[in-house]
């Protein structure tokens, strides 16, 4: 199916919830004016944020589309300086969504180390331990490259110096990792604020018994 053939409700219906995703990192304080950017992949299509227009003043027809090799098939306004970070994700991984965002303690936290410590299980929602990718620009290969071997195994990473990217097979779920990124970086800095003392860690061990704990929750069997 070509981008020209998906149906045109399935395209607005999930422009809607991109620009609602936007709208509500900006509103949660994960984004300050336009420097996050939000994208969902329908079929062949990438619906994505546009570049510099803040997320109030978008309306059903602001849609931005582009292939997965970054072609615009849709919308006037130009994608997001950051698009060939989400299209690394969507060639690289089975997501649907793709959420990026400068939240500032997480990109506290970009600057200081190269994975996130595990002060709390909630990194297992993320696939393990986050991990921050190598520094390199905004916008350049060079970043998708290392943002990729950061997010090895897992669903979310740290850019160094600059924010955070999280993916998953919805909206909601990536939006849901970026918020627990955040607020696990929050709380590893909040911790290690008390002079004289260091947080204590969970092992890897402790981590994987929740992941399989979280692999059987909700279900009834
Ligand atoms: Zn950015």
């Amino acid at each position: 199916m070509t981008a020209s053939e998906l149906p045109r409700h399935t395209i607005e219906q999930t422009w809607r919830e991109v620009v609602d995703t936007a709208r509500r990192s900006a509103a949660d304080g994960l984004v300050v004016g336009t420097s996050g950017n939000v994208s969902a992949r329908v079929g062949p299509l990438v619906l994505v944020t546009p570049s510099g227009v803040p997320y109030d003043r978008l309306g059903p027809r602001d849609a931005v589309g582009v292939d997965l090799d970054g072609r615009q098939v849709l919308g006037d306004l130009a994608p997001t300086s950051e698009l060939p970070l989400h299209l690394a994700v969507y060639r690289d991984t089975d997501a649907a969504a793709v959420v990026h965002t400068h939240a500032v303690h997480a990109t506290a936290v970009s600057t200081l180390l190269p994975e996130v410590p595990l002060v709390h299980y909630a990194a297992a929602l993320l696939g393990g331990p986050v991990r921050t990718a190598a520094y390199a620009r905004y916008g350049t290969p060079e970043l998708a490259k290392a943002m990729l071997v950061a997010l090895r195994g897992r669903t979310g990473c740290l850019l160094a110096n600059h924010g955070t990217v999280t993916y998953g097979d919805t909206l909601e779920r990536a939006y849901e990792r970026t918020a627990q990124l955040e607020w696990l970086c929050r709380l590893w800095l909040t911790a290690s604020c008390v002079p004289g003392r260091a947080p204590k860690l969970l092992s890897e061990a402790q981590l994987a018994e929740v992941t399989e704990a979280l692999q059987g929750y909700g279900q009834p069997n």
